[in-house]
Formats: structure tokens, C-alpha cells, sequence
């Protein structure tokens, strides 16, 4: 696997992101993965789209022999803040580093409600991989009582708030129930150089239903302003903002051609070679 920290191109990077969630095998990998760098365009390294998968825990093992001399990327589902210790089941920034993963996502919606993952943690979890080289991809999203309720732009200002606070300072906030059993600082700039945003509303994710092109590319846009008055234009500008949520070939060129959409995390349609393909082919052109 060959990394980079810039677009080759310069500008801001697309990110081409696949989310296995709980689904995978052995077997499926070994079909999947050289039918995917097979299908991919000679040179596609070049034009300016990073490709990334995020295999369940167990297989990134497997899934960094599968990757290596190719361009694409390895990222992690779950890790815990922390470098080792008395946590059982957990799997630590450093660790996934030896299998050199490279992304991480953290805040995913089905963490937040399913694990109950605190804003707390999530801040943690952002400077745990920050420290070990890992760049997070902050999800982000609400749900869709909260957009039929008109709190969107609420919701999202809170989630990135907290991600980016002292633990103190979030612990001081709207959630002030939550235990924060690590300290961490805030959120540097420099650190802020290898964040990679994904906006997922809830509603959209594994539903079949997407945002609207116009919808996505406003709330892509409210986050990066949001980026802007905390980090400053400039790096505000190089953070990705990925777009998630039933992003299939059907619907993800015209979300991709949006100016504030810098790519897509993709679930369900990252599993086939023949319908991640077509996703990428999109970013490409
Ligand atoms: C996801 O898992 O982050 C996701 C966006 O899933 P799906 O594409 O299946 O909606």
C-alpha cells in the first residue's frame, strides 16, 4: 500500500471509502479484492482519488497482504483511545498501525446509538489515532426526526463541537452526565491537517433513501464554514467532507459533482467489486 499525504494534484482530496460493517469473509475478500484492483483504471493513483476499505477487525491482517503494491488504502472500523491495557475485546491505535491501516473511523451513527459511544469517547478516540499516525474519519449526521424537527445544522455544530473540545470542556457541556475517564486536549490545527469529515445523516444510512445532491452539498457547506471559524480557512479547505448514506452507481455521480462533496463513504455498495467500481469510476471523471 502506497501512501500520500496531499493530493497529487494539490487542492483538497477525494476519498473513496468502503464500510463493511459486519460483513465479510475469507472467502469473499479473496474474490473481491483482485477483481477490485483488476477493475480499476491504469493510473487512477494519479487523478487525484484516494481509495480506501474498512474490513471488519479480523480481516485487515489478510486485507494488508491482499493490499500490498497496490494503491488503496487500509482503513479500521473501531478502535479504543487508549495504547494498551485492561480492555477487553478492544483493539488499540498502535495495533491497527502494524497492519498498517491508515484511516479509522470513528462516530459512525450505528457506535453512537448501537454502543452508545459518547461524545467523550469520540474526542478521545481522535487523539488516540491522531497519536499514532491513524487519520480519523469524524462521522457526523442526525437523525430524521431531528431534520424533520429543523435541528440539522444544530446537531452537526454539536457533534463537531464536542469531537474537537478538551474533555473538560465537554464534559462542561450539553452532556455533562458523560464520564470522562481520559483526559485529552483540543483538537490542534496541525492535527486538524489529517482530519477527514463524513456527513451521514442517519436517515440515509443503509435505508435506500439518499440526500438530495443540493441537500448533501448544504450541509457539506455548513460543515466546512463550521471547519472555518475553528481551524481556519485554509486548513478548513484541505479537510475532505465525505458523503455517506445509501451511495450506490445510480445516485453517486451526481452527489460527487457537487462542489462541497469531496468524496463518499460507502456501505452496502462497497461489498460487490461490480458496484464499488462504478462508484469510483464517477469520482474519476
Ligand atoms: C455507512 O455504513 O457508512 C453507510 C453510508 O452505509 P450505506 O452506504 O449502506 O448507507
Amino acid at each position: 500500500m502506497v501512501q500520500w499525504d496531499t493530493s497529487p494534484d494539490g487542492g483538497v482530496q477525494t476519498w473513496i471509502v468502503g464500510n463493511w460493517k459486519m460483513n465479510g469473509s475469507l472467502a469473499q475478500i479473496s474474490a473481491f479484492v483482485p477483481a477490485l484492483l483488476a477493475g480499476l483504471p491504469a493510473g487512477w493513483e494519479a487523478r487525484g482519488v484516494r481509495i480506501a476499505l474498512c474490513p471488519p477487525t479480523p480481516y485487515l491482517a489478510t486485507m494488508t497482504q491482499h493490499l500490498t503494491g497496490s494503491h488503496v488504502e487500509l482503513g479500521a472500523q473501531k478502535v479504543h483511545p487508549l495504547e494498551s491495557g485492561a480492555f477487553t475485546g478492544e483493539v488499540s491505535p498502535p495495533m491497527l498501525a502494524d497492519f498498517s491501516v491508515s484511516l479509522c473511523l470513528v462516530g459512525h451513527s450505528e457506535n453512537r446509538q448501537l454502543s452508545g459511544e459518547s461524545e467523550v469517547f469520540i474526542a478521545e478516540k481522535l487523539h488516540g489515532l491522531f497519536a499514532s499516525g491513524i487519520r480519523p474519519i469524524l462521522c457526523v449526521g442526525e437523525t430524521l426526526e431531528q431534520r424533520k424537527a429543523g435541528q440539522q445544522e444544530h446537531v452537526i455544530q454539536m457533534q463537531l463541537t464536542e469531537a474537537f473540545s478538551a474533555s473538560s470542556e465537554v464534559q462542561a457541556g450539553r452532556r455533562a452526565g458523560d464520564v470522562a475517564h481520559l483526559p485529552h486536549p483540543t483538537v490542534s490545527d496541525t492535527q486538524a491537517q489529517r482530519l477527514i469529515v463524513a456527513y451521514e445523516p442517519v436517515w440515509a444510512i443503509g435505508t435506500g433513501m439518499t440526500a438530495s445532491p443540493e441537500q448533501a452539498n448544504e450541509m457539506h457547506a455548513f460543515i466546512r464554514r463550521l471547519l472555518t471559524e475553528r481551524f481556519g480557512a485554509a486548513t478548513a479547505a484541505e479537510i475532505p467532507i465525505l458523503y455517506g448514506g445509501s451511495v450506490n452507481p445510480g445516485n453517486a455521480g451526481s452527489l460527487l459533482s457537487q462542489r462541497e462533496i469531496n468524496g463518499a463513504l460507502v456501505g452496502g455498495a462497497s461489498l460487490k467489486a461490480e458496484t464499488f467500481l462504478p462508484i469510483i469510476q464517477q469520482s474519476l471523471s
